[in-house]
Formats: structure tokens, sequence, C-alpha cells
């Protein structure tokens, strides 16, 4: 067979990276970064992030140093 997979726009298994105030970053799939986020939150700054919070700071990590701001 000769059937391709289509390229999927979906969020599970693409992987993003959070970049922290701090200058700390983090990549990978989604677990991954949440897990890292939630723990460096932790330790370093006192913070506990949920899941959603730190999604909503997440960036695609295939874009390198997007000009793209999101406003709302
Ligand atoms: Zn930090």
């Amino acid at each position: 067979m000769t059937a391709r997979r289509a390229h999927n726009p979906r969020m599970d298994d693409a992987p993003i990276r959070v970049r922290c105030a701090c200058g700390w970053e983090t990549a990978g799939t989604e677990d991954d970064v949440v897990a890292a986020t939630s723990e460096h939150g932790e330790l370093v700054h006192n913070m506990r992030a949920t899941r959603d919070e730190i999604l909503a700071m997440a960036l695609p990590a295939a874009s390198q140093e997007s000009a793209q701001r999101r406003t709302g």
C-alpha cells in the first residue's frame, strides 16, 4: 500500500514548548511539557500552574521565534 498518512493538525502528538519568564525553556509532548513546567514552577518560582495555564502559554515547538502575538 502506498497510502500516506495525512498531516493531521491535531494537538495530541504535536510537540510544544514553553518558555518561562526566567529564561527556562522546555519542549516535548504535551504531557512532558506540562509535567516539566509544573515542576519548574514549583521548584523555582514556588508557583503552581494548572495544565490549562501551562497549555495556554505553550507554543508549537515548530515555530521558532514567531513575531506574532496572541491577543485575547
Ligand atoms: Zn522560570
